[in-house]
């Protein structure tokens, strides 16, 4: 209803050349309030209207949808901003107030205040919820089932001077290595979603269709949860052993991967890149220094010798040095190139922060 409600205002800021909040008001307060909005929620989606239509101008003037006489740009400019039924509402401290204590919150409803509503969230996110918690709210709806998202506010730690790096090996058939076991959990679950996916796909119906929407929604929630989990091992390996992480730059990794087909659909560089969003943030969070190395040869490159060559991955899982004839696991092999790319860079970076004595 509130969605509804702001596509109305949208359609009237778009036919007013979308005018200033307070002119906006002017129009539509009093429909909205008639509407049964209350005073708060009315001035919240003549807010969130004037919002989105500030957004479109910035992106139109970068240039992100395109240049003047785009399709796309047309369709953007032609047209009032419609908001789906689905999409998030937005909610400060007035319209929306936590209970930790009793683990509910009470919010303001287009139909009044409805107090003592339960939700629910992990131990760690409750702690942090609770320390840190600022700002506004979201709440949406998935799959029938309403989220908050809140804004939490954390301070950094101060990094330490790291004693020596993990490197995090992203691209291979483990996802982090030295943590091939929730790797490959991982892999596993992805390639049974995508067997019951290809099924689905054969059958083309209505329903199947939707089930496969839901189906990817929930694909995507679970390595989202994996790669937090993955992130926390890591980072909390890290912090004990008082190293850094030395992590690849995206930007190569893409080339770098040959897998076998099935792991090269199942292996979503999205993942790859929550995963590096989620190690960095945790570690910026717990002092754990991060860097950012060059992906090129990782995998090539002898980690005991330096010497590199393409035939020196003999396999998939095999790294065999033509040089000096090291036999190792190719994710370790190439993991160790990682963290001594890592520890140049940490290097290099701390000479240069040092000013040089006279
Ligand atoms: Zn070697």
């Amino acid at each position: 209803m509130v969605n509804e409600a702001a596509n109305w205002v949208s359609a009237v800021a778009f036919e007013r050349g979308v005018p200033h909040v307070y002119e906006l008001r002017k129009h539509t307060y009093a429909e909205l309030k008639s509407r049964g909005l209350g005073a708060q929620a009315a001035q919240h989606v003549i807010k969130k209207v004037r919002d989105a239509y500030t957004t479109l101008k910035a992106n139109l003037g970068a240039g992100n949808l395109g240049r003047p006489g785009s399709r796309r740009r047309l369709k953007a400019e032609t047209k009032p901003i419609v908001f789906r039924p689905e999409a998030a509402q937005p909610y400060d401290d007035r319209c929306l107030s936590w209970r930790y204590d009793a683990g509910t919150v009470s919010v303001w409803t287009v139909e009044g205040r409805v107090k003592n509503v339960r939700f629910v969230c992990s131990a760690g996110a409750f702690k942090t919820l609770q320390e840190h918690r600022q700002g506004e709210s979201d709440l949406v709806r998935r799959d029938g089932v309403f989220y908050l998202i809140a804004t939490c506010e954390v301070s950094e730690a101060e990094p330490y001077e790291p004693g020596r790096f993990i490197g995090v090996d992203l691209g291979i058939a483990a996802i982090a290595t030295g943590y091939q076991a929730a790797g490959r959990g991982l892999n596993r679950h992805r390639r049974r979603q995508l067997e019951l996916r290809r099924k689905l796909q054969k059958k083309r119906t209505k329903s199947a269709k939707r089930l496969l929407k839901k189906r990817s929604r929930s694909e995507k929630r679970h390595a989202a949860n994996q790669n937090h989990i993955i992130a926390k091992t890591i980072v909390t390996e890290a912090e004990r052993t008082s190293s850094g992480i030395a992590l690849e730059d995206l930007k190569g990794i893409r080339q770098r991967v040959r897998l076998r087909k099935p792991q090269r659909v199942a292996l979503h560089s999205w993942a790859f890149a929550q995963l590096t969003d989620f190690i960095a943030y945790k570690a910026k969070r717990a002092g754990v220094p991060v860097v950012f190395v060059d992906p090129a040869y990782t995998s090539q490159q002898c980690s005991e010798c330096g010497h590199i060559n393409d035939k020196n991955r003999a396999s998939q899982s095999v790294f065999i040095c033509r040089n000096c004839g090291v036999v190792a696991h190719a994710d370790r092999n190439a993991s160790h190139n990682i963290a001594r790319k890592g520890e140049a860079a940490w290097t290099a970076g701390r000479e240069s922060r040092v000013p040089a004595t006279p």
